[in-house]
């Protein structure tokens, strides 16, 4: 092996490592690369620029003549010199040279230089060496590229996010957290995250960072508020100008200050305006009588620039001369309150008799307690007359009666005046009746025994009454029993009560042993018939089976008995909940033997258990739909019990649609979904929600019909290896589930419309996994934020988003009957799934789709068809001379085909991807690819 220069296409000097052993047997020639650091990378690239001699071109050259050679690469942790065995290392690939062979003579030959990529990872080690092995072959190595992925650092929704590796996997996210730039705070809930793609691009930005207090956004930096302007939270977008009477001279305020005069009360925001207290109230007069004084008076002039301006009363007794005031004291009543006024008057009782007043009314706002100013206030100085008597407390009950009361009580604390009599009120519910007394004693007669009645007592002087003191509840004696029997107690009617209840419950019991307890569910049942008859005249509707009290019942009303002997088992075909599914074949008597698949109930169930499995069959026999699976019967009176379903031989769609990856036609697929969709539209019209539809929950049989299955209550959920614990309780099937599901479990057929979404999404992508490997929690929180499945580029299609399958108000999303609707009509016109169809809100052009890749960033073919997950076919492309993007761009569907690629679903993929390819092309050069 030698280091030469040689020339390239251009007849450009190079250096190069030649080897041309061709005419010696055995060959066995190592290069080595120096130790290469890895740094932080997982996955590394190798492009490799070679030129390799054809054989057939060299004059005289025996069978050890060869055309490839071979790459091989070790981990090591650090230099190891020259201690390594070529035994050692681990080999990445064959190389073999592409159309570019090289003709001519070694000296003067023009080159034909061959680029080959291959990736090499998940590397565990601090570095690697590479290593070349030549057999026999006439090469000459120009160029070895090695190089990884990155994301570089961005700054999104305020936060920046580093310079990451990309992940050790082609389809792996590398989550990374975002750190706030300066003067901006995580917002609640809500840090910000980014996810790596292996391709080094970021994807799924969730959470954000804002602008804290006193400071906006502006462009990606938070910038301070100007002098005059404030932010008082993190959650304004603008700062704002000083509300009037404020004002800041420094940046970055959050708040303004109030001006001298001004203040902002504790419950005010930073945004209302600075305000004062008002001043007085206007026009206060007065009204007296006796010692009772009304007071009213007009609002303020000038109410401070507030609306909360309420009155107080502030009372003061003053003596005669000179005059000097105190407070009232807790003894003076004030109507309806003393502060806190709304309405401009207010009674003032229980004044002295013959006494000097001085009231004052302040009208008092939000800050009339910050302000030091002198209060203002209007006031007037009355004289009371005469005052009435107050209250008669402290009643004691001397002799109760049958029929009489006897009380006494003590004299008011204030008679104010000479008392000249006492009222007594008494009343049993609403008849009151009044005696008299001029002592502090009275006996009241003539009342009921057994009997409550209310005492109330008041005293009179010159002034009047005062007012009533409190009530005491008094209850007669009992009358004695032997005296008087009641209609009720009267033994005959007791007896004669008891006899005809006792012949009553006889009847019953005779009646009921007689026709059973059959008959009262009958009689049940047909209630509910009646119900639902009267409920959806002419619909078929789901009854729910929790709804039968005997589970039995429901079962048999639902399902066939079958007989064990005319089920034949044959093999395991899957795990269920409850027990082993097999198939088999069901034969009943006068009948064709069919195909079944039979669900087993384990030995050893609880009866919850057997229940719960017989649930399912309820619910299933209820339906009978071509997309629906269809329920044969079931085995209860025999072991093991059995559910007997029609056999669906491709099982679940998931799993059919991942093992059998682009091999379908758009139409078919289209078929599949429309499938499904006429089986929802079914299931909603009987009132059934389904609650966990998925592509796993579909079965699909030999026809590629689509049905739907995995019915159940809540052990739906139980069974589901998709559902988890959400914040709201119960499992959910978080990928799967509408918003409102989630958050306040409303399930509904607008949310197994949003569900069904999610399956369009997976059957367009083959069975690709709902937002790929982002955590359930990460799913809420990006749909929450807006975030939707973008569209399976590969499909001529719209996102399951943009024909509002999974918009966010459960009204806004399409009814199953029009979805069916929408899919008729494509199957109808096949042309249209050639092109975008024309029912999305936004026309997406897959020429130009938002969410492929950028193409035009790969070098090299073999890179772009990993991309696309085409890399099988990267020898046929090669063989056949594409090796520059370019030239890919440039190929037809003849082109595709002429590859040797067969499979329907891979030709449209690659015609799409390359159409792609041709629009970014297009879009990036401004010019197009002649075609
Ligand atoms: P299940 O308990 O309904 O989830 O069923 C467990 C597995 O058994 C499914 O994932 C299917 O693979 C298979 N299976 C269930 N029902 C049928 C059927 N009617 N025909 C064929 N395979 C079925």
């Amino acid at each position: 092996m030698c280091v030469c220069v040689g020339l390239d296409e251009n007849y450009t000097p190079i250096r190069t490592y030649q080897v041309c052993q061709v005419m010696e047997p055995n060959q066995n020639n190592w290069l080595r690369t120096n130790w290469i650091e890895k740094g932080d990378a997982q996955r590394i690239f190798i492009e490799l620029k070679f030129t390799l001699r054809d054989c057939n071109s060299l004059p005289g050259v025996v069978g050890s003549c060869k055309e490839t050679f071979n790459l091989y690469y070790q981990e090591t942790d650090s230099e190891v010199g020259r201690s390594l065995r070529e035994t050692q290392y681990v080999k990445i690939d064959t190389i073999a040279a592409d159309e570019s062979f090289t003709q001519g003579d070694l000296g003067e030959r023009k080159m034909k230089l061959n680029t080959e990529l291959r990736i090499i990872g998940p590397l565990s080690r601090r570095g690697f060496y590479l290593a070349f092995q030549d057999v026999g072959a006439c090469i000459a190595l120009v160029s070895v590229k090695v190089y990884y992925k990155k994301c570089w650092s961005i700054i999104e929704n305020l936060a920046t996010f580093p310079d990451t590796v990309t992940g050790s996997e082609f389809s792996s996210l590398v989550e990374v957290e975002g750190i706030c730039v300066n003067d901006a705070e995580e917002e609640t809930d809500n840090s910000p995250k980014m996810h790596c793609s292996a391709e080094g691009e970021w994807l799924v930005p969730i959470g954000k960072c804002i602008c804290k207090a006193g400071f906006h956004q502006k462009g990606d930096a938070c910038e301070p508020c100007g002098r005059g302007f404030y932010k008082s939270s993190s959650q304004d977008l603008q700062c704002s100008r000083c509300p009037a009477h404020s004002f800041t001279d420094r940046e970055g305020s959050w708040r303004c200050d109030c001006e001298d005069g001004y203040y902002r009360a504790l419950s005010d925001p930073p945004s209302v305006a600075c305000t004062r207290p008002p001043s007085a109230p206007q026009n206060l007069v007065y009204n007296i009588n006796q010692t009772t004084v009304s007071l009213e008076w007009n609002p303020p002039a000038d109410t401070g620039g507030r609306n909360d301006v309420t009155y107080r009363v502030i009372c003061r007794r003053c003596s005669w001369e000179p005059e000097e005031c105190v407070p009232c004291g807790p003894n003076v009543g004030y109507s309806p309150a003393q502060s806190g006024l709304v309405d401009t008057y207010v009674g003032i009782t229980d004044l002295l008799a013959h006494a000097n007043y001085t009231l004052e009314v302040e009208a008092v706002n939000g800050v009339s307690d910050l302000s030091r100013t002198q209060r203002l206030f209007a006031a007037v100085s009355i004289a009371t007359g005469q005052a009435a008597p107050s209250q008669v407390s402290d009643v004691i009950k001397e002799k109760i009666q049958q029929r009489s009361v006897q009380l006494s009580w003590q004299e008011p604390h204030h008679p104010n005046g000479v008392i000249k009599e006492y009222e007594i009120k008494y009343y049993e519910k609403d008849k009151v009746s009044t005696v008299r007394s001029r002592s502090t004693t009275a006996t009241v007669n003539n009342l009921k025994p057994s009997t409550s009645y209310v005492f109330q007592i008041r005293a009179f002087t010159d002034a009047g009454f005062g007012t009533y003191g409190p009530r005491v509840e008094i209850t007669t004696k009992e009358e004695n029993a032997a005296t008087v029997v009641s209609s009720e107690q009267n033994p005959v009617i007791i007896i004669a009560v008891v006899a005809v209840a006792g012949t009553i419950i006889l009847v019953f019991m005779v009646f009921g042993f007689i026709i059973g307890r059959r008959y009262a569910l009958a009689v049940y049942t047909c209630f509910l018939c009646l119900f639902f008859t009267v409920k959806f005249p002419g619909t078929k509707t789901y009854i729910d089976p929790e709804t039968y009290e005997d589970p039995n019942r429901a079962i048999h009303q639902f399902a066939k008995e079958l007989d064990a002997s005319c089920i034949k088992i044959e093999r395991v075909i899957g795990a269920g909940e409850f027990g082993e599914v097999c198939s088999g074949r069901l034969k009943l008597p006068g009948k064709r033997d069919v195909a079944v698949a039979i669900k087993t109930l384990k030995v050893g169930y609880t009866e919850k258990q057997r229940r719960d499995f017989l649930c399912e069959a309820s619910i299933m026999g209820q339906f009978d739909h071509p997309n629906v699976v269809h329920l044969e019967g079931v085995v209860t009176r025999g072991k093991p019990v059995m559910i007997v379903i029609e056999y669906m031989e491709n099982g679940s769609l998931d799993a059919f649609l991942r093992k059998h990856d682009g091999q379908f036609t758009v139409i078919q697929l289209v078929g599949m979904l429309r499938g499904i969709a006429a089986g929802m539209r079914y299931l909603s019209e009987m009132g059934y929600v389904h609650r966990d539809l998925a592509a796993r929950n579909i079965l699909v049989n030999s026809n590629l019909v689509c049905k739907v299955s995995d019915f159940g209550l809540s052990r739906v959920m139980d069974d589901d290896p998709e559902a988890v614990y959400t914040t709201t309780g119960g499992k959910i099937p978080v990928r799967w589930t509408a918003p409102e599901a989630i958050q306040y479990r409303k399930f509904t057929s607008a949310s197994d419309v949003w569900s069904y979404g999610i399956v369009m999404w997976e059957v367009m992508s083959y069975g690709e996994r709902p937002y790929w490997d982002m955590s359930n929690q990460d799913v809420i929180k990006a749909i929450e934020e807006g975030y939707r499945l973008p569209a399976p580029w590969t499909a001529p299609w719209p996102a399951p988003a943009h024909v509002g399958l999974l918009a966010e108000g459960p009204g806004e999303r399409p009814k199953f009957e029009q979805i069916v609707g929408v899919l008729d009509k494509m199957i109808r016109n096949p042309n249209t799934l050639k092109t975008p169809v024309g029912t999305c809100t936004r026309p997406i052009s897959p020429l130009l789709d938002q969410n492929a890749p950028d193409f035009t960033a790969f070098r090299t073919v073999g890179e772009w068809l990993e991309a696309i997950k085409m890399e099988r076919y990267r020898d046929n492309f090669t063989a056949a001379g594409y090796s520059s993007l370019e030239s890919v761009a440039r190929m037809s569907i003849d082109d595709i085909m002429r590859l040797g690629i067969t499979l329907v679903g891979h030709q449209k993929k690659i015609m799409s991807s390359i159409q792609t390819t041709r629009a970014q092309m297009l879009h990036l050069h401004g010019t197009g690819v002649q075609v």
